[in-house]
């Protein structure tokens, strides 16, 4: 009875990709970036599956405390630091690593004194303009962290354009090297694109994750060309078939008109489940070991598929939305979104099975 829309997450392929990231930078130690839900995989299947990895890394202060709450005891950091009294308790209480990014960042600290951490994180602004003190504070930061709070600063940054060849990112590594000439302490820059593609950014700590999931951060390569396996299989099955006449159009808004007499397949899944409803007619779906094509705009709890004339489809049969077959690079390509929004965004409602 139970729906069999289901989210398959491959424990192993984790692994594997976490492997092949460290053939490729096997000079740099792995800070796994495990936020939001895992990618959307689920945090404590990520989380169990990378503790090989040499730290893991999530977003917010609350991520790094579920990590711990499931019992695992290794390096955690914050990549968004701390921003209240209680964030900064639980970080100490959790022994979470903290970025320091912020002024407001640095009041706390003076308000809390006493505190110490095994490792701070400094981060600089290098041109993202996004999070990060101005470079040229980096010394003066760096000093006083290390003369009250910490016996390890690392010096890390953020690149805007890592998965082009964008003159941006030279220009970023510019200014975070002149910043922190001289300063002890080890270096992080990289996240998977300048990991994988930038051999001058890898350093001392890589900070992974999207390739981890075994997707590509590149628009002109799948995942699996890397290399990579996909670790999460979208699934579901068929709900109804039937036929329609040409001239006959589908769904909502009858976007889909049939060009000729054409079985079309119901699938139990929509964009209640967290397939995207921008996406384009024509995206491939995996039907009875054959591409088909989605043809009309995604409903909240259903789509619809144009089966090719020789598909032996029927109710019942499991469809790969995507995950082996089906890379998710393409579907976002096709939803004009990347595949991180994709996996992110799969709904509650859809069940995750550990394999
Ligand atoms: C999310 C994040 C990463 C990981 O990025 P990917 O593109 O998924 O590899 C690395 N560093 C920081 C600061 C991040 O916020």
């Amino acid at each position: 009875m139970s729906r069999s829309t289901i989210a398959r997450i491959n424990t192993g392929a984790l692994q594997h990709n976490l492997q092949i990231m460290r053939q490729r930078a096997p000079d740099s130690r792995v800070a796994a970036v495990v936020k939001a839900d895992g990618y959307g995989h689920g945090l404590l299947t990520v989380a169990k599956a990378l503790q090989q990895a040499d730290m893991l890394a999530v977003a917010t202060v609350e991520e790094g405390v579920q990590i711990r709450e499931m019992g695992i005891s290794g390096d955690v950091l914050v990549l968004e630091g701390f921003h209240d009294q209680e964030d900064i308790s639980a970080v100490q209480q959790h022994k979470l690593l903290p970025v320091m990014h912020a002024d407001h960042q640095l009041k706390l600290l003076k308000d809390n004194a006493e505190l110490s951490f095994k490792q701070v994180w400094l981060k600089l602004e290098t041109g993202m303009n996004r999070l990060g003190f101005q470079a040229h504070r980096a010394a003066e930061l760096h000093q006083w962290l290390q003369h009250g709070y910490t016996d390890q600063v690392v010096l890390m940054t953020h690149l805007a354009n890592a998965e082009l060849p964008h003159p941006s990112n030279a220009q970023q590594v510019e200014v975070f090297d002149q910043a922190v000439a001289g300063l002890p302490g080890p270096h992080s820059i990289s996240n998977s694109a300048a990991a994988w593609g930038l051999p001058e950014t890898r350093r001392d700590w890589i900070r992974p994750g999207i390739i981890l999931y075994g997707i590509s951060p590149f628009t002109d390569k799948t995942g699996t060309e890397l290399g990579l396996k996909p670790a999460m299989h979208l699934c579901s099955e068929i709900i109804a078939i039937h036929d329609c006449k040409a001239g006959d159009s589908l769904g909502y808004g009858s976007r889909y008109q049939c060009s000729k007499d054409t079985r079309i397949a119901v699938v139990a899944i929509g964009y209640g489940d967290g397939y995207p409803r921008h996406i384009k007619d024509g995206a491939p779906v995996w039907v009875a070991g054959q591409q088909a094509k989605l043809a009309g705009i995604p409903s909240m709890d259903m789509l619809t598929v144009e089966l090719p004339d020789d598909s032996t489809a029927d109710i019942g049969d499991e469809v790969e939305l995507w995950g082996e077959h089906i890379p998710v690079e393409q579907i976002a390509a096709f939803a004009n979104t990347v595949a991180y929004e994709l996996v992110c965004q799969i709904t509650g409602r859809v069940k995750k099975d550990v394999v």
